[in-house]
This record gives C-alpha cells, structure tokens and sequence, in this order.
C-alpha cells in the first residue's frame, strides 16, 4: 500500500447551524475532529461564508494542528454578518451564548475578527484563544505570529530552490495581519520586498519597498496604493510579476487554473488558507515551483493561540512557531521530493497519521 491509499476520512464530526430569525442572526460552527484535543479554529465573519467553506476550512484546522504537534483537534465558524456592521458586539455575543455547550471548540480570530471579539466571547463564556494582552493574552496578529512563521519556513524552503534568501524578491497578495508582519520579518532576513496588494490595487518597484513606510501608509491610510514610490495596477497584476517568493495571504482559491501558468516565482508560501486550488497546485508541482501548503507555513498563529492557551510566555510561543515551522517544513519538502507527490500530499500523510493514531487509542475508527 502506498501513502497515499493510506489516507482516510477524518470528519467532520459536526456541522451546526445556529439560528436566531428575531435577531436576524445565523452561524455555522464545524468541529472537524477532536482526537487530539479540543478543537481549536477562527470565527470568520462575512456575508457570504458558507457551510462549505466552513468545513474546508476545519479540516485545515485539524492538519494544521496536528502536524505542529499540538493537543488539539480542528475546528472553525462563520458569521454570516458585515465584518463592519456596528452590531458586531450583539453578534459575538449571541455567538458566545449559543456555543457555550460546545466544549470542544476553543474560538479564535479569523477574517473580520479581532482579538477584541475574542474577548467578547470569553466574558460571554470564559473560552476564547488570542485575547488581549489585559486578559493575559499574546496579542498574535500584532506581535505577527504568523508572518514570523512564514519567515521561517522561507529560511528552509529557499536552498531547495536555490534562492538566497537575502536579496530574495518577494510579492505579498493582501497586506492585512499576515501579509505586513511576513514583509517585516521577511525584510529582517534581507529579502527585499518588491509588490504588496490589497483590495484597492497592488504596487511595485523592483528596486524595492520600503516595508516600513509601506505598513505605515497602509495603516494611516486604508491602502498600499497611496504609496508613492512605486507603479500601480490592479490587484491581479501580482501575480504575474517576476520574483522569486510569491506569498497570497488575502483569501481562498486566488491562484488557480486561470493565472496559475503566469507565475514567476519559484517558491510559493501559503500565507492564506486555501489560497490555491487543487489543480493549479498540481500544475505548480510538474511546473517545479515549490509551494508550500497553508497549514505548514501559516500555522504561527495557531500555534501561539495554543501557548498562549497553555499559559507559556510570548518567547516560548515565538520559540515553538520557529521550531516547529522549520522541521515540519523541511520533513514535507524531503518527502515531496523523495515520492515525488506534491507538498500538500505529503503534508496531510504526515499530519493525517498522528490523527489516525489517536482516533485508534479512543476507539474512534
Ligand atoms: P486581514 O483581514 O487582516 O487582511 C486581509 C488583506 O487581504 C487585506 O489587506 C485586504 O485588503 C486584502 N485582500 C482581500 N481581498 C484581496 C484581493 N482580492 N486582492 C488583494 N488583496 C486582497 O486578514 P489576515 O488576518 O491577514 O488573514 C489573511 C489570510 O490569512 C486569511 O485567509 C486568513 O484565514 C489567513 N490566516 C490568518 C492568520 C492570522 O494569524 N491572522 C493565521 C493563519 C491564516
């Protein structure tokens, strides 16, 4: 039997609905799978996020904690609501009333929310990750857990493409929490950052961005485009620019069958979840472009969500994202490699196995 027929189902264990008509209120929760732990996973608020969507993204969940060795199971919610909507707090609170019962999913932020929301459940019902600092919290998407770990994973990634980090060209789709931290520490290894987007536009200059203008432009302004220094075009223009490191970290399926043949880079760093569709990533694969899956490169934030839950200190949260990004990235890369199966594959063989085993302890399968 190859690895590959070794994979089974998982989940989802369960896929809930949460309805209040008067309040004009609907959510899903999925709790994909609890072997390890309790299941921990972000609270997406968007008007269009579907049960579907939902359930991909718990699976991710449960891969992404599972390979980062932690004791928990995956897990993710949506809230069918304006991220802007001055209701926001009845929302989060209504959210926090109706999962109370549900021990075995741990809230986190996600797109459209906030540390802020998270404390907003926790005051509801005293379970929530990623709070603020003054609930003693580690603020992750400020202290940029996840694009410290994306840096890390390029620190090993590189060699195996034979790029340099320092001096590498990097374009980063989306410029929120993830994409602005993975330019900062990316500019601390040396790489040199080349385009950044948003929703507004994308800008580059193949001489380089000044990240830290750049961040601050975007924060006092609302956009990367108000950035002089640099061409501006449509968001999509990124994706073809000539650079060795592409990062999306915006929103699902953004490289796909369409654009997939204009990319340049030769390393892909999966700062969003499910940025890229299955075919275009076996594309990728035969096209010798190394991409590396979501739930190894962006796992930074989960895995300080799960220290912080733990109670350990912010070093030993950075500490354990460098750790455990670096192994589990070069493990998927040699296994790739070695069966000649895309990374992804290779990375939910690994992932699914520690699953599995716990499933069996619990009688589970
Ligand atoms: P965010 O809301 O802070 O930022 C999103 C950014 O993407 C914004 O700058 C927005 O303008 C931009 N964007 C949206 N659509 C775009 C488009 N079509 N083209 C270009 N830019 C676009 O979100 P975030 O927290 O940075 O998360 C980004 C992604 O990373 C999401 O997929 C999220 O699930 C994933 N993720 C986040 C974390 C985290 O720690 N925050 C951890 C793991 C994964």
């Amino acid at each position: 039997m190859n690895c590959i027929e070794k994979i089974q189902e998982i989940g989802p264990l369960k896929i809930i609905q949460l309805f209040f008509p008067i309040a004009n209120f609907h959510a899903i929760v999925v709790i994909d799978n609890i072997a390890l732990g309790p299941s921990i996973g972000g609270v997406r608020v968007s008007m269009d996020v579907t049960v579907e969507e939902v359930k991909r993204l718990a699976r991710i969940m449960t891969l992404k904690n599972s390979i980062a060795g932690l004791p928990h199971g995956g897990g993710k919610a949506g809230i069918l609501a304006d991220p802007l909507s001055p209701k926001k707090e009845h929302y989060f609170r209504l959210f926090a009333r109706a999962i109370k019962d549900l021990k075995d999913y741990i809230p986190g932020p996600d797109m459209g929310s906030n540390e802020e929301c998270m404390a907003l459940i926790y005051d509801e019902i005293g379970r929530a990750v990623a709070l603020p600092e003054e609930l003693g919290g580690i603020p992750l998407d400020k202290l940029g857990a996840t694009g410290y770990g994306l840096a890390e994973c390029a620190e090993i990634a590189c060699p195996y493409v034979d790029i340099d980090l320092k001096g590498a060209k990097v374009a980063i789709q989306g410029f929120g929490s993830v994409g602005k931290a993975a330019a900062r520490f990316l500019s601390e290894k040396g790489a040199i950052v080349i385009a950044v987007s948003d929703k507004k536009g994308c800008i580059y200059n193949f001489e380089g961005i000044d990240v830290k203008e750049i961040i601050d432009i975007k924060e006092k302004t609302g956009s990367v485009i108000n950035y002089k220094k640099g061409t501006i075009n449509d968001p999509s223009v990124l994706f073809s620019l000539p650079c060795d490191i592409l990062i999306p970290a915006a929103t699902a399926d953004v490289i796909n069958r369409e654009n997939v043949n204009d990319i340049k880079a030769k390393l892909i760093l999966q700062g969003a979840n499910i940025p890229i569709t299955t075919d275009a990533e076996e594309i990728l694969h035969k096209k010798r472009i190394l991409s590396i899956p979501d739930f190894i490169a962006n796992a930074g934030g989960v895995i300080m969500a799960a220290m912080e839950y733990a109670k350990k200190t912010e070093k030993e949260a950075f500490d354990a994202i460098s750790e455990k990004i670096k192994k589990n990235t070069d493990a998927i890369i040699k296994m790739a490699l070695g069966e000649d199966i895309i990374p992804r594959k290779a990375a939910e063989i690994i992932s699914k196995e520690r699953v599995l085993k716990a499933m069996r302890y619990q009688g589970g399968i």
